[in-house]
């Protein structure tokens, strides 16, 4: 789902995207003229790889996400939010939540087996 970020006003809007495993849900609300506060809870499951075995397995996903979506570049500095850019006037909530799962699945992982192993 995409929203146009000229579409977000100054009230709360609520969102729910489910993208494959993982459901997004929470509200949007414009911050200025160029950013967009995203306040949301991301839950399901992911396939994510062993780190020592290489075997795919999956876990549970719950992740609060306090993001701060900026129409363009944004060029200021924020210390409160991570900032996401989108460069075509809207949010792309599927393209989110796939750097979401990006940076989960960089994340150190062991499945039960390794993590029963004790070396
Ligand atoms: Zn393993």
């Amino acid at each position: 789902m995409k929203i146009e970020f000229k579409k977000v006003g100054f009230n709360q809007k609520e969102i729910t995207i489910n993208d494959k495993n993982l459901q997004l849900k929470g509200n949007i609300v414009r911050d200025d003229k160029k950013l967009v506060d995203l306040d949301a809870r991301l839950q399901g499951t992911m396939e994510v790889e062993c780190r020592r075995c290489a075997k795919a397995f999956t876990i549970p996903v719950d992740e609060q996400l306090h993001l701060k979506l900026s129409d363009g570049i944004y060029r200021g500095a924020l210390e409160e939010a991570d900032v996401v850019e989108f460069y075509d006037g809207s949010i792309n909530f599927e393209e989110l939540m796939e750097s979401e799962r990006e940076s989960m699945r960089l994340d150190y992982h062991l499945c039960d087996e390794c993590k029963n192993k004790k070396e």
